[in-house]
């Protein structure tokens, strides 16, 4: 897999999946939710060759002078990539960072990747 491999509806829903926390809305109760990722925004390009994925974002906004320290840490780039969740029923939105999952993904494969080539060194 490239780096640039993008987070799928699946990488997400098993990110939360491990998640020990419980997945109940905060407003109203109900835990079914709709997850927002760049897959499902997928469009093709002009060629009908390759898929291009628009990925949410929250946009930051551009410091008056560029020498400026940063007033938030999270807006060093013009926009915020992330995963959103969507309460089924009454549309509350939790909101995900897009890179730190990421981060979080790729961690998880690489332990995973250890431990399965250690079972299959004792395995044959
Ligand atoms: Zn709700």
């Amino acid at each position: 897999m490239s780096d640039k491999k993008i987070i799928k509806f699946n990488d997400f829903s098993s990110y939360l999946n491990r998640q020990s926390g419980n997945h109940v809305c905060p407003i109203c109760g109900h835990d079914e939710w709709d997850l927002h990722t760049a897959e499902n925004a997928a469009i093709k390009s002009e060629d009908g060759k390759n898929k291009k994925y628009i990925v949410p974002t929250l946009p930051g906004s551009p410091r008056i002078d560029p020498l400026d320290a940063p007033l938030n840490q999270l807006y060093q780039s013009p926009a915020l990539n992330i995963l959103i969740m969507t309460c089924n029923n009454c549309a509350y939105m939790n909101l995900f960072n897009y890179q730190k999952v990421k981060e979080k993904l790729e961690q998880h494969s690489e332990d995973k990747g250890n431990t399965e080539s250690r079972n299959e060194s004792t395995e044959g």
